[in-house]
């Protein structure tokens, strides 16, 4: 995909058209619990720009966005207490990745040990 999709769910969840469970809000981010969590805590984390992945948003959003951005990402662990006990974060991205929502986005995932990186090797 080249162009951005409007009509992506996390683009209608920005616009509040349809509701998420929301943890954290500021200016460059929106943080809520994803609704099929593969973990004790799986927080989906997203820009509030148009994105579609993350090389779509690194090369085009300003530094402010950049960095306002991973800073929420970096508050939400510590918010959620996953520092001590450690996390993982996941950016999908395209086919291979497995990117189903063309809006970027990370997981925050944690509450327990969480295995290999991978379920299979290659
Ligand atoms: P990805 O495969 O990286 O694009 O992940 C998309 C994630 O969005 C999946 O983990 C879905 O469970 C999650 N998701 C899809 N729709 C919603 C929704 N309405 N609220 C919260 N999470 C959602």
């Amino acid at each position: 995909m080249t162009v951005y999709d409007d009509s992506n769910v996390f683009a209608r969840m920005l616009r509040e058209e349809i509701p998420c469970k929301a943890i954290y809000e500021d200016a460059y981010a929106l943080g809520f619990h994803d609704i099929h969590p593969k973990a004790p805590v799986h927080v989906l984390v997203i820009p509030k720009g148009k994105y579609m992945d993350i090389a779509d948003f690194c090369s085009k959003a300003n530094a402010g966005e950049v960095t306002g951005f991973w800073r929420a990402v970096a508050k939400i662990c510590a918010d959620l207490g996953l520092e001590g006990n450690g996390f993982r974060i996941i950016a999908n991205a395209g086919a291979n990745g497995g990117q189903e929502v063309p809006h970027f986005h990370v997981h925050i995932l944690g509450g327990k040990s969480l295995g290999p990186m991978l379920a299979q090797a290659a």
